[in-house]
């Protein structure tokens, strides 16, 4: 008999999100290991082009050095502090003000949290606060939109349009979901893209009619949905909508998680759809996925209202304990410098053309049904069946397919549902786009041969 148990493998003891743990047990994970521009590197040397910027946020590629110095810079001078009870970093101090500055409708002030899950919780109290605090304890409810993704604490699980939330016993009471504003797959035969937002704004107000205007403590949304499979709205939407939501005095928080800092073309995601917020979630990009950290920006307005309710209740009871880091601090103000001052979205603005066009490309392609995006994002969606855009069954899993055969090739990309999905770090080059695209071509080609 052995008495010596087997080592256990390296990576086993590694609980993974968003994963499939059973399959995950047989196969393990993929380890990486090391980053240097657009590529990233497996344990046994292979590199990938991370056509996903990672989650959406290492914009600026593995390897920028100018994030290290800022982070090692502060780490120096000081590594560690928060911003509870009156005291702030210097640093962190002075990227509120910048990003008051660069903000895309005047905005008065900056909260700080870890990740855009509590950005969002960080939302939503406030606006339960200020309900409680005015005399309308009853406004709690809250509207999101079917598809959308708004993060993984108890709230942004729960403002998340996804089948998978059930599996919490989610959401709670009080969340109500709107229709997804995706024409190609949500329009109805013969609804013209007009009649489609009408119906929309109709289904927005008779929703607020019916909960009663009062109940309603606030609207969140994408700019552009992102892990909802890159939708852009229907052209219109915001224009269409805010006149709604204004007249019943209902907030509307952008949650600029993934839009903002770039990612759509210009700075703000709400610049490229005319989203007037009153509330902006901003994360992801803000550190170049350099280092965990999440912004809340406030208008004057609702910055006075949140000052009377700490009156009324003593302090603005809400905070975490590494918020407003003053290391994250450091490196997202270099990130905006760099983002700003060092011509990265200029290179940005040149790359986006032939991004599009590679990307629109493929809507000829016998498997997909639309390609669309934004900026530097995009997704292509997977059909069974062209002329009715149906959708291969689920369990065939063909985003999967597509995703784990780019990745034999070198890419990472992202499945999701029936599309995969690309959101590949700013400072890629034409070529590297190119390179990109013509593995995503061989990929397709590949998939489609395995069907026949
Ligand atoms: N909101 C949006 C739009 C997101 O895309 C995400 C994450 O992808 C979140 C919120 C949650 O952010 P985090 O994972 O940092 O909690």
């Amino acid at each position: 008999m052995n008495l010596i148990a087997p080592a256990p493998d390296r990576t086993s003891a590694f609980l993974h999100p968003f994963s499939d743990l059973g399959s995950l047990q047989q196969d393990g994970p993929s380890v990486m290991t090391e980053g240097d521009g657009i590529y990233v590197r497996d344990e046994s040397g292979k590199r990938y082009i991370e056509g996903n910027s990672g989650l959406w946020n290492a914009v600026l590629g593995f390897s920028d050095s100018r994030l290290a110095d800022a982070a090692s810079e502060q780490y120096r001078r000081l590594p560690a502090y928060h911003a509870f009870f009156g005291r702030v970093p210097e640093t962190s101090a002075r990227l509120a003000r910048r990003l008051v500055d660069i903000a895309p409708v005047p905005m008065a002030r900056v909260f700080f949290a870890n990740s855009g899950s509590e950005a969002n919780d960080t939302v939503v109290k406030m606006l339960w606060m200020l309900a409680r605090a005015e005399g309308r304890p009853q406004r709690r409810k809250l509207l999101s939109r079917r598809g959308a993704y708004h993060g993984t604490t108890v709230m942004g699980t729960s403002l998340t349009g996804k089948d998978y939330v059930r599996a919490f016993g989610l959401p709670p009471e009080g969340v109500i979901f709107l229709t997804c504003p995706h024409y190609w797959r949500e329009g109805r035969a013969g609804e013209s893209e007009a009649d489609f937002l009408d119906r929309l704004v109709a289904e927005l107000e008779q929703t607020i009619v019916r909960e009663g205007a009062d109940t309603i403590a606030g609207m969140i949304a994408e700019p552009i949905m992102g892990a909802g499979g890159v939708i852009p709205p229907v052209a219109g939407y915001f224009a269409a909508i805010q006149p709604v939501l204004r007249r019943h005095h209902i907030p509307l928080v952008a949650d600029e998680v993934i839009s903002g800092f770039g990612r759509t073309g210009s700075l703000w995601g709400s610049q490229t759809y005319g989203v007037e917020p009153d509330l902006i979630i901003a994360s992801k990009c803000i550190t170049a996925g350099y280092f965990p950290m999440s912004a809340v920006m406030v208008s004057a307005e609702f910055d006075d209202r949140l000052t009377a309710a700490s009156q009324e209740f003593g302090e603005f009871p809400h905070g975490f304990t590494t918020g407003a880091h003053p290391v994250g601090c450091a490196i997202a103000l270099t990130v905006l410098d760099i983002l700003l001052n060092r011509g990265v979205l200029d290179h940005l603005a040149g790359i986006i053309p032939a991004f599009q066009s590679r990307l629109r490309s493929f809507a000829g392609h016998p498997l997909i049904g639309e390609a669309r995006g934004v900026g530097l994002m995009g997704a292509l969606d997977v059909v069974a069946d062209k002329p009715t855009k149906a959708p291969f069954p689920s369990d065939f899993e063909v985003g999967e397919r597509i995703a784990k055969a780019a990745f034999r090739r070198g890419l990472i990309i992202r499945p999701l549902g029936n599309s995969v999905i690309f959101a590949p770090p700013f400072i890629m080059t034409r070529s590297e786009i190119d390179t990109m695209f013509d593995i995503v071509q061989a990929t397709l080609d590949e998939v489609l041969e395995g069907l026949r």
